[in-house]
């Protein structure tokens, strides 16, 4: 028996590689992108140091706003801790906002998912502008002059914080504001109105009811036109140094994910630029709508890493009734179950990383990032929930750290299309574009392709759900060790630790705990 402290008390998770002590996404980068391998292993080793510290600070310091400055000018800024800009450098000199697009290579994707892994372990919050930011580009190219224009600035490795005109800087961040209080999911029920002004140049006029990081330099923003819903890029200075008249009316106070901000704003005849084809906003906005889905099953497996290795740590230094936690069986069989969930959300979230480097893959990615999103993100809440029990009453515990994932773990469901419009978004996938059923089957294991598939609305979170569960299934089989695919087929569908007997606990547990 280890008994480390004469209190009992586990020594404190920190000075660790998160890159080699996670050996699913360490196994899947090595397969797809072993070029990369240096570069993700190094900031799995950063992000062990001072970022844990960062991510503390940043979640207990949150933004505040600052509307006017001291002689009553509208400012309409926010105010971050320096643990936030630590954070977001990081972040933006590692390349998770632009990876692929700086080098469009084979595993570019899995590359900078594998980096997001990582990083969001530490503070989720941040990975809000830089997925946003991400994301934005392939929405530009659908007006490639803007694109080229923007383009070198929304991929530079430089973090430059603070509102200047973009050409003033060395590197710019990009946001959305698409939800109006009327309407998140059904955005038809838009009534922001952007008036022409020419030269494909508009004034906006509206309140959007969610827009987070709102000092990101840009947004992509719908909005009403006489052709209806279109997509713009707002500026938040203009050329010439002022600022556009976006103003920030009050920031969320939010269950978690409270490093970041979340603002409700007031364009007021804003000036922006028209992004595609008038009247077709949701078919541009779209493109950075699936990448951000993307960011979000990456979020929920990055969580759902993030309590496993708590979890199996404390387990591991902690002693009752005489012996060490995670050599009791009953909680090597919650362990286990909590290691099989997140091994099978990091391949999950770096195959469909994956179909992204490939254009051919089309497809299969427009469905298998809404059933991952579905699926991963659903799972989160009640993974933290009992990862944060294995530490008994520490877990519920503030500085456990454990009570920030179980804040945090929701949100990557609700935003870019909650549960409902997800499973919706699979049906409608599935009946106009046939071929992306099609391909997803394709990929599954024969055994496990499903007899029917019923699309009837009402079952449509019971097909999403036993689509991604087979995806799971193939993917674990294929890549994942083998007692984790063994247990993964043997789960009961109920609460966590419900595996049977027979299964290889510890090689699960010891496969999952981090190495220091
Ligand atoms: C922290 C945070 C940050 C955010 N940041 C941004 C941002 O930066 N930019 C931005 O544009 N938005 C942002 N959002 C908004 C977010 O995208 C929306 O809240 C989300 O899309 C849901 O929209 P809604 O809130 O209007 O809910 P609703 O659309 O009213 O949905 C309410 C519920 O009804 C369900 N539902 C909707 N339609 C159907 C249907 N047809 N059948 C069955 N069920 C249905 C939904 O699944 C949901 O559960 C943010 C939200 C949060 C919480």
């Amino acid at each position: 028996m280890r008994l480390l402290s004469p209190e009992n008390q586990p020594p404190p998770l920190t000075g660790h590689d998160l890159y080699a002590g996670n050996r699913p996404l360490a196994e899947g980068l090595r397969r797809a992108a072993p070029w990369a391998e240096e570069r993700v292993h190094a900031l799995g080793v950063a992000l062990g140091g001072d970022p844990l510290e960062w991510g503390r600070l940043a979640n207990e310091n949150p933004p505040v706003l600052r509307s006017h400055d001291r002689f009553g000018n509208r400012i309409d800024e926010v105010e971050f801790h320096p643990a936030w800009h630590s954070l977001m450098r990081l972040a933006i000199e590692n390349g998770l906002h632009a990876l692929p697009w700086r080098e469009p290579r084979d595993g570019a994707h899995v590359a900078r998912a594998a980096l997001m892994l990582l990083a969001m372990q530490v503070e989720a919050g941040h990975a809000c502008p830089v997925s946003m930011t991400f994301s934005a580009l392939p929405a530009l190219r659908a007006t490639p002059d803007l694109a080229e224009e923007w383009e070198p600035l929304l991929t530079s490795l430089e973090y430059d914080p603070g509102l200047r005109p973009p050409h003033d800087k060395a590197g710019v961040l990009c946001g959305m504001a698409m939800t109006e209080k009327q309407g998140g999911s059904d955005v038809r029920a838009n009534t922001t109105v952007a008036r022409p002004i020419g030269g494909g140049e508009f004034e906006l006029t509206g309140h959007k009811w969610f827009c987070s990081a709102p000092m990101c330099d840009a947004f992509l923003v719908l909005a009403q036109t006489p052709e209806g819903l279109s997509c713009f890029l707002l500026p938040r200075v203009l050329p010439d140094g002022t600022r556009n008249a976006f103003h920030l009316m009050r920031l969320k106070d939010k269950l978690g994910n409270r490093s970041n901000a979340s603002a409700e704003i007031e364009l007021v005849g804003a000036w922006a630029r028209l992004v595609g084809e008038e009247g077709r906003g949701v078919r541009t906005i779209i493109e950075m709508v699936n990448h951000t889905r993307l960011d979000c099953v990456l979020g929920s497996a990055a969580l759902m890493r993030a309590a496993v290795e708590q979890a199996t740590w404390h387990a591991a230094h902690r002693v009752a009734f005489g012996s060490l936690l995670s050599e009791q069986p009953l909680m090597q069989n919650v362990l286990a179950d909590l290691c099989v969930e997140s091994e099978a959300a990091t391949l999950t979230s770096l195959r469909i990383a994956a179909a992204y480097d490939e254009p051919g893959q089309a497809p299969f990615r427009r469905i298998a990032t809404a059933i991952a999103k579905y699926w991963v993100c659903k799972r989160g809440p009640a993974h933290a929930a009992e990862a944060l029990e294995c530490l008994g009453g520490n877990g519920y515990v503030e500085e456990s750290g454990l009570p920030r994932i179980y804040r945090e773990q929701p949100l990557s469901s609700i935003w870019e299309g909650s549960g409902n419009v997800i499973a919706l978004d699979v049906l409608r996938a599935i009946r106009r574009e046939p071929e992306s059923l099609e391909a997803f089957l394709a990929e599954l294991d024969p055994d496990l392709r499903p007899a029917v598939v019923d699309i009837e609305e009402p079952g449509a979170r019971r097909l999403v759900e036993s689509l991604a569960v087979a995806f799971q299934g193939t993917l674990l089989r294929r890549h994942g060790a083998a007692e984790v695919a063994e247990a993964f087929f043997a789960r009961s569908g109920g609460v966590y630790g419900t595996l049977p007997r027979g299964i290889d606990f510890a090689a699960i547990v010891d496969r999952h705990t981090p190495a220091r």
